[in-house]
């Protein structure tokens, strides 16, 4: 295994399951489509960042930490995920977010009080600024703070994207698949490059599609990239990666990060209506909407096996209600 020398502390419930969109693919007249449901990790609500949080906390438990440290937009999963994670093995946790404090809390940002987080609202700074000063005010106080970047996507998050690939290697052998792409929302880029890791060393031949969430292709290939060779790095493996080898497409960025546009809207419906399975609207609203697009327009062909990785965040969809109907 690549992963197994690095510490892990189990959060998570896995495999998550992989089964059929019958409804849908039928509804497009196209690929057979398959989904992943990291959306059932099972961690308060699951999503992707429980893979990555598996290594990012077992490293913060090796090196004496007692307090988690992160920071993320207001109705982030991964800043809920990680209180979560933080109850789960007695550590605090401080969370800061971007911007203001809004008036209604809901969504991911009633989870992280109830998850007994501390929050902290970066106001008109940076959340980086505020973060930096929070882990110095911690270190000072006498705690022992560990801070995880944006998303947990570092080398040491990442390993969890590895695994997540070995776990894929074993379900495509049991379930006799052939997956000719994985798509996916990619935003600040673990997890994509965990994936593109894995699938390289382990030889799984499905292309890694990304939907960029927030960036530009030129970015996020790049951003991929660095973080995929520090992964290397950390597994102790012999590989390099470049952004050439990154496939994004940037088309479906509409409004901006965290703006729900027509695009999210049909996609969440469409999922929901069909499939009765609940997208978020910032990531996995997008993703599918680029995904139904993209075979809507004939560029993923209709006998192709598509596998969409369900990277969670549904919580956030109870702070969208006045938009969604
Ligand atoms: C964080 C997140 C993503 C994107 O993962 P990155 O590793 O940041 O690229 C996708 N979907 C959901 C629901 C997320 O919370």
């Amino acid at each position: 295994m690549l992963t197994e020398h690095l510490p892990r502390v189990p959060l998570g419930f896995f495999p998550t399951p992989i089964h059929e969109l019958p409804r849908l693919s039928k509804l497009l007249g196209g690929p057979r489509l398959l989904i992943k449901r990291d959306d059932q990790t099972g961690l308060a609500t699951g999503g992707n960042k429980t893979r990555k949080l598996e290594f990012s906390v077992a490293e913060a438990l090796r090196q004496g930490a007692d307090t988690l440290i992160t920071l993320g937009a207001v109705q982030s999963n991964h800043c809920r995920q990680t209180a979560a994670a933080a109850a789960r093995y007695g550590l605090r946790c401080i969370i800061v977010i971007r911007g203001h404090a809004p008036s209604l809390i809901t969504g991911n940002l009633l989870l992280d009080y109830l998850l007994g987080a501390e929050v902290v609202f970066a106001g008109d700074a940076t959340r980086e600024e505020v973060a930096e000063r929070v882990v110095e005010e911690q270190r000072a106080a006498g705690h022992h703070p560990f801070f995880i970047p944006l998303g947990a996507s570092d080398a040491v998050g990442a390993v969890g994207f590895v695994a997540a690939m070995e776990e894929l290697a074993s379900q495509i052998e049991e379930q006799k698949l052939r997956i000719d792409r994985i798509v996916l929302g990619s935003s600040s880029a673990g997890t994509q490059a965990g994936m593109c890791v894995g699938a390289k060393a382990l030889g799984i031949p499905a292309q890694i599609a990304a939907i960029a969430i927030d960036s530009t292709q030129a970015e996020l290939q790049e951003e991929v990239a660095q973080i995929a060779n520090a992964t290397i790095a950390r597994l102790g493996i012999e590989m390099t990666f470049s952004p050439q080898e990154v496939v994004v497409f940037d088309g479906y960025l509409g409004g901006g990060y965290s703006i729900m546009g027509e695009p999210e809207r049909e996609a969440i419906t469409l999922l929901a209506r069909h499939e009765g399975i609940l997208l978020d609207p910032v990531y996995t609203g997008r993703a599918m909407a680029g995904l139904i697009d993209l075979i809507r327009k004939g560029e993923f062909g209709s006998s192709e096996t598509i596998l969409f990785w369900h990277t969670g965040g549904a919580a956030a969809l109870y702070a969208y209600a006045g938009q969604l109907l």
